[in-house]
């Protein structure tokens, strides 16, 4: 019998593509689905001699509630590390309740956007609870069970109904060890845009600098790796066989110089892996994005949001339309795609600044847009105001950005037209003849054929769904 400690890292069983990683859930919109990177970066502090780890994530693995209980009982972990987010909540905690019934002595450790506040609640209702992961760069959760209190940071342990939170620690620069990728089945995770397979989820750094009052990232505490710690994780990954990376930074480049170190590394090392990212406008320049493109980048991921710069203004992204354009016109000189984020539904908004937003998303050629809609998250001031200005009450806990279930209404537009004019967005911007004609001549092998097919699928499924709703 093994003397190891166990710990089993937990993505439960769900009816639909749940994404519950980083505080910031969703139902896959497109087919796509990375690893949650708040598990993969947990099994990094974990050493192979002390600890058994077991990886059960039953959303790429498309597991059952039954057979999760299951194979998390015949497993017998003497700690579980699990997700648990507000898209998914309804079925979450009835999963976790029937979890500790049937193994009762095991503590349960949960990490998402449905525990960042309101404590007393959450351990007064939920029994099965021993602590919330508020912050999984800090490694708080290994030193609680290895009863280093003293020096567990981020997350917030239970004493009996009421709790103890332990505060979040911010490190310049983290030596982390490569995150145990081979616990994941690799053949299931995917990107739309991912040109080849298997694809890797890699996290260089921890939430965000900037100050964006809807976003959540906003409210944690920067951080970056070392280049080192990043550089052995790609080589690890070269290793096991993956062939595409995403880099699920919020800000990809935004700590220059260990990101230079990196990309130079990938080039003189002939790395020869393709990989994507989310970045800013105003955080790249042309000697970047060109540093990005010869170190195998084939598509950024821009925040645009909207073409109105009072809503830019409003809500603190503090860049400008122009910076968009410019930024979107080097990316393309440079040889790489774009795909531009845009948020509808904010307080006060109305129909025409989303066709305004619609359309800039067309001027500025995109090459792929994501229509996202406004949700009041946990922690931020954009909750506070919505719930100030009565468009929601404090008590809306569940909810989804990808719009599958439209969260609140924006005084001029309500839930119903919201839901509507979002699937106007996608078919306005998607179904142009032109646009669909560059995307099949776009297209440079049968991995990036099957994917375009398997998004177009699932892209017209939701519409489809939504609009018969
Ligand atoms: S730049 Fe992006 S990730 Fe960072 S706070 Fe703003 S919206 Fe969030």
């Amino acid at each position: 019998m093994s003397s190891k400690i166990k710990i089993l890292f937990l993505n439960p069983p769900g009816n639909k593509i749940f994404i519950r990683d980083y505080y910031c859930s969703k139902v896959s919109k497109a087919y796509y689905l990375p690893q949650p990177v708040d598990l993969l970066i947990q099994t990094s502090f974990f050493s192979k001699e002390k600890y058994e780890l077991k990886v059960l994530d039953c959303i790429a693995d498309k597991i059952s509630i039954e057979k999760a209980h299951s194979l998390s009982k015949e497993f017998e972990p003497d700690f579980i590390i699990g997700l648990l987010a507000s898209v998914s909540l309804k079925q979450d905690v009835p999963f976790y309740t029937q979890l500790r019934a049937l193994i009762p002595k095991t503590k349960i450790l949960v990490s998402g956007d449905a525990v960042l506040e309101d404590y007393d609640s959450v351990f007064g209702n939920w029994k099965w609870l021993d602590v919330v992961i508020f912050n999984f760069f800090n490694g708080g959760a290994k030193k609680w069970i290895e009863n280093d209190f003293e020096n567990a940071s981020g997350i917030v342990i239970r004493n009996g109904d009421s709790f103890l939170k332990k505060a979040e620690v911010r490190r310049s620069v983290l030596e982390l060890e490569t995150p145990r990728h081979d616990l994941f089945s690799a053949r299931k995770y995917r990107m739309p845009f991912a040109n080849a397979l298997p694809m890797a989820t890699v996290l260089t750094n921890y939430a965000c600098p900037y100050p964006c009052t809807f976003c959540i990232m906003s409210t944690m505490p920067y951080m970056s790796r070392s280049a080192n710690s990043i550089i052995n994780e790609l080589i690890t990954l070269k290793k096991l066989g993956y062939r595409y990376i995403y880099f699920s930074d919020q800000t990809f480049f935004q700590s220059k110089a260990i990101t230079r170190e990196v990309l130079n590394w990938m080039v003189t090392s002939n790395y020869d892996i393709s990989w994507m990212c989310f970045s800013r406008v105003d955080v790249l320049n042309e000697d970047e994005i060109n540093l990005m493109k010869k170190a195998g980048c084939n598509l950024v991921m821009f925040g645009v949001e909207w073409a109105d710069e009072k809503y830019l203004e409003e809500y603190k992204k503090s860049y400008t339309l122009n910076q968009v354009r410019a930024t979107f016109d080097l990316t393309a000189k440079a040889g790489i795609k774009r795909l531009g984020t845009f948020l509808i539904g904010v307080p006060g908004q109305g129909r025409q600044s989303i066709i305004d937003t619609v359309e800039f998303a067309k001027e500025i050629k995109a090459d792929y847009a994501s229509f996202n809609v406004a949700v009041p998250r946990s922690n931020t001031s954009f909750r506070e105001k919505a719930i100030e200005a009565g468009i929601i009450n404090e008590s809306v806990k569940v909810m989804d950005q990808s719009g599958d279930e439209v969260t609140m209404g924006t005084g001029e537009l309500s839930r119903e037209e919201l839901q509507e004019i979002k699937n106007w967005a996608y078919r306005s911007f998607y179904f142009r003849p032109i646009y669909i004609l560059k995307r099949i001549v776009g297209i440079s092998n049968w991995v990036e054929l099957r994917m375009h097919i398997q998004e177009a699928f699932y892209i017209l499924k939701g519409l489809f769904k939504r609009s018969a709703g």
